[in-house]
């Protein structure tokens, strides 16, 4: 289990250091909808455990990261988009593009989403 570092954004909001609106929340988990939306459904759902990147999950984290995607198809569903469609990505390191170094979910939807990504 990684530690919590002072100086995480998401460690912050889910252990309610910094207000924001939760879409949903659990003992292990928290959806909120992203800052800067690239959709019309923009969530991130998000651990409360501190884990870096993908490269840091471990066997022990296999239930966390399978409700952490039974989570995001409740909340596409939630919003009207599980026939629709949606897309869920986790960012990993530089070449993906990871701004946050606290895992997150991205759970997108609302509009259609070209393949492959840029
Ligand atoms: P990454 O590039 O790490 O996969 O994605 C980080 C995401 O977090 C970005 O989509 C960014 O808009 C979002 N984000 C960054 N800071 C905040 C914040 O303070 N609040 C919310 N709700 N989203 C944030
Ligand atoms: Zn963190």
């Amino acid at each position: 289990m990684t530690p919590e570092p002072s100086a995480c954004l998401f460690c912050k909001i889910g252990n309610k250091q910094i207000a924001a609106p939760l879409v949903y929340e659990d003992e292990q988990m928290f959806v909120i909808n992203d800052i800067n939306p690239q959709a019309p459904l923009h969530a991130l759902v998000i651990p409360k455990r501190h884990i870096s990147t993908l490269n840091e999950l471990a066997a022990a984290d296999d239930a966390l990261v399978g409700a952490m995607m039974r989570r995001a198809a409740a909340v596409a569903a939630e919003r009207g988009y599980a026939d629709r469609g949606f897309r869920t990505v986790f960012n990993t390191n530089a070449d993906a593009g990871q701004a946050v170094y606290h895992i997150h979910l991205h759970v997108l939807g609302g509009r259609g989403l070209k393949w492959p990504p840029g």
